[in-house]
């Protein structure tokens, strides 16, 4: 049997209007479809192509069956939320290969790009990623917590924009708290603070505030938080409109 192509899809954070058309040629033509059944949910269905769905934990096992199926011919589209090499799939592919390889030289393996969800909710909102910023995983399921809370010092110290992914789970509800005292520290009190929840879904739903006011027991594994830099600022907006949140391009140039 002829090997095959796994295509690992990023589909967006939320929006249809957010899949590549690249994303979308990719899953039409693919004879498996491999992932989390909430992202599987949110690709049109086909006849004659076999869904094959997974609990969200199950990364590894998820990218050995997306090869395995690849291996014995098929054409595989993996399918992650947002863009599959920010914390998904991607990455888990690659490390599926690296500990069993070569048993998948014959898979022809390609990455489709996709909005991550720090891009999606910084536009909703402006621009806060406009000057240097890094994103952290708040998930300690796959590093330990120390190595999460040194970056976040790290990234306090050196004035990035801070983008947090999955800041918070049912099983570690104390995290995000430890995490913003950290930041407390750190940043001044009056640095703004986004919570942005579901974006580009119906339930969307968009927080503005400051470090000194931001409750980060509102954030869920849906939300994702922008932490600005020293330099982030707002530009108010007649109500019912909220502030513009943008990061200026020149560092150092308040006024
Ligand atoms: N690969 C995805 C990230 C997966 S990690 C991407 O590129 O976006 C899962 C985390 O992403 C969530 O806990 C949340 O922090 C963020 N996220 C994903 N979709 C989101 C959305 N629509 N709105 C806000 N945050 C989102």
């Amino acid at each position: 049997m002829s090997a095959g192509q796994l295509d690992v899809v990023g589909i967006g954070p939320g929006n249809p209007k957010w899949i590549t058309p690249e994303a979308a040629s990719v899953l039409a033509q693919a004879t498996d479809l491999v992932g989390y059944s909430a992202y599987l949910a949110r690709v049109p269905t086909q006849d004659c192509q076999t869904r094959h769905s997974s609990d969200n934990r199950q990364e590894l096992n998820r990218a050995r069956q997306a090869l395995s199926l690849a291996a014995k011919g098929r054409a595989v589209a993996l399918v992650s939320g947002g863009d599959p090499g920010v914390f998904a799939m991607a990455a888990a592919v690659f490390e599926a290969i690296e500990a069993t390889s070569p048993i998948w030289d014959d898979v022809q393996v390609s990455i489709v790009p996709g909005i991550t969800a720090m891009q999606a909710a910084a536009a909703r909102i402006g621009a806060p990623l406009g000057h240097d910023f890094c994103a952290i995983s708040l998930s300690d399921n796959l590093k330990p917590w120390a190595v999460i809370e040194r970056r976040l010092v790290a990234a306090a110290e050196a004035d990035f924009v801070v983008a947090i992914y999955n800041p918070a789970s049912k099983a570690r509800p104390d995290r995000i708290q430890e995490a913003f005292a950290r930041l407390r520290r750190t940043r001044l009190a009056t640095t703004p603070v986004v919570f942005a929840r579901a974006i580009g879904r119906t339930d969307e739903r968009i927080e503005i505030t400051t470090l000194a006011e931001a409750d980060p027991t509102k954030a869920d594994m849906s939300t994702l938080i922008i932490v600005g830099s020293s330099e982030t600022r707002l530009i108010a907006r007649q109500a019912p409109a909220s502030p513009y949140v943008y990061t200026p391009r020149s560092y150092g140039a308040r006024r």
